[in-house]
């Protein structure tokens, strides 16, 4: 198909789960251009459990990788709200990040790749190489390029040990700057046994609570801040849970105690993107040590700018990553303006202005203003060697 689009010089917009939010799977209408749907090419092409890796069509959706992986005994981490509709070569080109953060970005779940090249080759890269110091590492050029450089076909993909017991805890907060402190202390009793910890805002639990009529609040008195933590372990859950009671000892929390229980925890945090849609929404990150100096900034500024603000904040911490949406619906008329506000911000504290959902349509001109021109050629310099003929994803990226 690619080849065949190269020669009548169509253009091509790759589309997964269509689960992005930045209008990277959309036409934009500008050209003649076909949308190429990943969907069918779903096998799972093998499983070397010997060296920990799964070769993946990129037409597979993420819950169904992680299926396959825990049939084989095994955990493929990367996990967001969107899993049951997403795919891995979307997960691919946006790297995706999601609520793992013991086991990092998809970028990091990638040890090779097939990808289709905008003039129809086809690179056969997929090695499945924990070491491979043989140059460029290609494939790192594909890994967040939403669709613009080539059409990712298949991966080699990492596997993990599956945890043998995990808890979870819905912890009370008084402020961000408790969150991340919690992190660290966590992380020096419990080690890398956490793999979520995940920052909802009293606005985000509200407006879940009010969007799942069975749903309540874990914890019975409203607290300004909460934490919904995930441990994960090899060795026994009695052990697990007993060592996590202990981390979290002065801390009010709820432990839960069946996997009903903790389902239900994770269905309010994964509800929020859903409950609370009519806002300025912001994918935004910063270092970890400055995620309080980043909400206490944006929030005053914002009251200073707009008579009346709502912000619904949430985030995976570990990753210094927000998601800093702000209401009431009547602010959406006035985007630019918000977005200049928060985007000031995230400069000021060394941040970034898309963090896991890529730039899309949505954020294209915006970059402009956070990358330095050096950066920006030098991505062009990508572009132009490898897709001449800018016919992969027009209009998106740069
Ligand atoms: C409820 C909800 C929750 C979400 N939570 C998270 C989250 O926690 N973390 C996160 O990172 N994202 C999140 N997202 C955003 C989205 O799910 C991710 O960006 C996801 O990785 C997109 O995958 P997809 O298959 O839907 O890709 P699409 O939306 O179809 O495409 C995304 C981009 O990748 C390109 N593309 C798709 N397939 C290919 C391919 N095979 N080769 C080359 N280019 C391709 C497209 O052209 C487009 O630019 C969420 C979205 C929703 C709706």
């Amino acid at each position: 198909v690619i080849a065949l689009c190269a020669r009548e010089g169509l253009a091509v917009v790759p589309q997964g789960g269509n689960t992005g939010l930045v209008g990277g799977s959309v036409p934009t209408g500008a050209r003649r251009e076909i949308v190429l749907a990943l969907g069918r090419m779903n096998r799972i092409r093998s499983l070397d459990l010997l060296n920990d890796t799964a070769t993946v069509e990129a037409g597979c959706v993420l819950a169904a990788v992680q299926a396959a992986a825990t049939d084989a005994g095994r955990l493929f981490p990367l996990s967001l709200a969107a899993e049951g509709s997403c795919q891995i070569g979307g997960n691919l080109s946006t790297n995706a990040g999601g609520v793992n953060v013991r086991y990092g970005t998809a970028r990091e779940q990638v040890l090779g790749m097939e990808v289709v090249l905008p003039d129809g080759r086809v690179w056969n890269g997929l090695r499945g190489l924990r070491k491979d110091n043989t140059g460029y590492d290609l494939k790192q050029l594909f890994l967040g390029a939403e669709g613009t450089l080539g059409v990712i076909t298949a991966a080699v993909l990492r596997l993990y040990p599956k945890p043998t017991a995990s808890a979870t805890a819905w912890i009370a907060l008084a402020s961000p700057a408790q969150a991340v402190e919690l992190l660290a202390t966590l992380r020096s009793r419990v080690g890398d046994r956490i793999s979520a910890f995940e920052l909802v805002s009293r606005t985000c639990l509200e407006a879940v609570l009010a969007h799942l009529p069975d749903a309540r609040d874990p914890l019975g008195a409203p607290h300004p801040w909460t934490v919904l933590a995930e441990f994960g372990d090899c060795g026994t859950a009695e052990d697990l849970h007993g060592r996590i009671a202990e981390a979290l000892d002065g801390h009010e929390a709820v432990l839960a105690q069946s996997g009903e229980q903790a389902r239900s925890l994770w269905r309010l945090r994964e509800s929020i993107p859903e409950a609370q849609f009519s806002n300025v929404k912001h994918d935004i990150s910063v270092p970890v040590s400055k995620i309080a100096e980043f909400i206490d900034l944006t929030d005053r500024a914002l009251k200073c700018a707009f008579t009346s603000t709502q912000i619904f904040c949430f985030g995976h911490v570990g990753d210094g990553n927000l998601h800093y949406n702000i209401g009431p619906a009547a602010l959406v008329a006035q985007r630019d303006a918000v977005n200049r506000v928060v985007y000031d911000a995230v400069e000021r504290l060394g941040g970034s202005i898309s963090a896991e959902h890529g730039l899309g349509q949505l954020k294209r001109e915006a970059i402009r203003n956070q990358k330095s021109p050096l950066e920006l050629e030098l991505m062009r310099v990508l572009k132009t060697a490898l897709d001449p003929k800018g016919l992969m994803n027009p209009g998106k990226v740069l």
